[in-house]
Parts: C-alpha cells; sequence; structure tokens
C-alpha cells in the first residue's frame, strides 16, 4: 500500500506528480480501438486507464424497456478487479452502481435520443488502472465511443474534477490527492453550449472556494474537449490516407 504522504504541495508550489495547481494530467486518447463494437475509445489520463465501448442503436432486449418515442441509453461502468491497489470484487458495487447512473445523466443530454424510438444505445466503461478521476476520464472516453459509433450528438461532453488539497484549489486530482485532500468536484459540460451535465462534490469548500474551483474545473473540461477533437479528427484523417493510399 502507498503511504500517505506529508504534504501534498511543495514549498516551490509543486504537486506531488510535478504539475502546478491549474494543470490537467498527461491526455492520450485513441478512438475506434475495439474492431467488434459500434464505437470505441481509449484514454489514458496519467495513471488512470479507460476503455469505452458502444453497441447501438439496436433493438431492446427485454423488449418492455423500449420506450415508443426515443431510444433508451444504458450505461455501465465498471472496474476491473486488477484496476485498483485493493483487489476489487468483479461484481458490480454500489459506487459502480451510482457511477453508471450519473455518467448515463451526463451523457444523456448530448444525445438524440429522440431519433431512433424502439432501440437502446449500451455504452460500456471499462476501467483498467485507476490513479483518480475515473468518472470524469469515462465520461471524456465514453462520449467519443458514442461519435465513434456514428451516434448523432448536440456535443462531446467532455468532463475533468477539480479540488482542494494543503489548503488550494488545484485541477485534476490523482488518488492519492482525492485520498488525502480536502475536497474533490467532478465536473461535466458541453463545452460549446457551456452546459453542465454533471456536479457533483465531496468534501467541504467554502461558496468563493467552490466557486474558484467550478472555474478552474470547466477550464480543464474545455483543455479535455480540445484533446477529444484531435483524438476524434486523428483517426479519420488516418481513415483518409488508407483509402487514398
Ligand atoms: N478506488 C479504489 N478502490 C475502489 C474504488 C476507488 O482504490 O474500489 C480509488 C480509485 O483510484 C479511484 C479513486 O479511488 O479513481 C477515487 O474514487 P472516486 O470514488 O472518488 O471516483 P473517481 O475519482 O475515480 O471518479
Amino acid at each position: 500500500m502507498s503511504k500517505t504522504p506529508e504534504k501534498l504541495i511543495n514549498e516551490k508550489g509543486l504537486r506531488l506528480d510535478g504539475r502546478k495547481p491549474d494543470e490537467l494530467r498527461p491526455v492520450k486518447i485513441e478512438v475506434g480501438v475495439l474492431s467488434n463494437a459500434d464505437g470505441s475509445a481509449y484514454i489514458e489520463q496519467g495513471k488512470s486507464k479507460i476503455l469505452a465501448a458502444v453497441y447501438g442503436p439496436k433493438e431492446v432486449h427485454p423488449r418492455h424497456l423500449a420506450l415508443p418515442d426515443r431510444a433508451v441509453l444504458r450505461c455501465r461502468y465498471h472496474m476491473a478487479p486488477f484496476s485498483v491497489e485493493q483487489r476489487k470484487s468483479p461484481a458490480p458495487s454500489r459506487r459502480e452502481m451510482e457511477l453508471s447512473k450519473v455518467i448515463r445523466e451526463a451523457l444523456e443530454p448530448a444525445v438524440f435520443l429522440e431519433y431512433y424510438p424502439r432501440t437502446s444505445i449500451d455504452i460500456f466503461i471499462e476501467v483498467l488502472q485507476a490513479d483518480g478521476g475515473t468518472r470524469c476520464a469515462g465520461i471524456t472516453v465514453a462520449s467519443l465511443a458514442l461519435a465513434d459509433a456514428g451516434v448523432p450528438m448536440r456535443d462531446l461532453v467532455a468532463a475533468c474534477a477539480a479540488g482542494k488539497i494543503d489548503g488550494k484549489i488545484v485541477l485534476d486530482l490523482t488518488d492519492t490527492e482525492d485520498k488525502n485532500g480536502e475536497a474533490d468536484l467532478p465536473v461535466a459540460m458541453m463545452p460549446t453550449a457551456e452546459l453542465i451535465t454533471l456536479l457533483q462534490m465531496d468534501g467541504m469548500l467554502t461558496t468563493e472556494e467552490f466557486e474558484e474551483a467550478l472555474n478552474l474545473a470547466v477550464q480543464g473540461c474545455k483543455q479535455i474537449y480540445e484533446a477529444q477533437k484531435e483524438a476524434l479528427k486523428a483517426k479519420y484523417i488516418e481513415i483518409k490516407e488508407a483509402v487514398q493510399e
């Protein structure tokens, strides 16, 4: 087990991994990584590694769950047993059920569900390695998997957390910062319309700190959004080049 650090921010104002307070972890995204899913994407944000796959729109099973006027969006967030320091039971935990629900609700406003009545769109999020911020990275990568599946969307959904450690507001907390810090504020948004689709908070913040953290998280989402668009474009540039060869 890793030890509890005494300080999360050093005298130079840098965090344990050398980041400045308002800095994101390195983000690497790839779109279209699974051939058997309709859409897929993979993200590495620092040490967190997450895969998302989308199936659909397709016939709903069981059929009584079908809605006459729109598609049903279903989401499963799952952590692999080897994704955390202490083996996680493969059975769905209460936390995974909550995250599956809030992630679905964060993505739903972006999807034109009314285009596909009586169908379902299923999203699977597999956390392969967790080091904090997995619900946000899960939303980021799932919205890319939806886009990769060709599901019409109003915008991508980008997500990022801010929080408070050693009395300072910081962006994109690691697991150690989350566990030893004072607060964590995950945010997801559709950046073009600046519409927030997820806002949660764990810990304590004053009103001023909350506003500072929210603004920082929004800036983080906008940076993630740029990385999402680059990753989508990279896939289609690859396809175009392959067609031309
Ligand atoms: N975590 C863990 N075991 C668990 C669940 C979570 O070690 O069963 C760690 C994991 O690194 C996760 C972090 O705790 O990323 C923070 O979890 P939280 O519930 O705050 O969600 P997240 O920040 O990942 O969205």
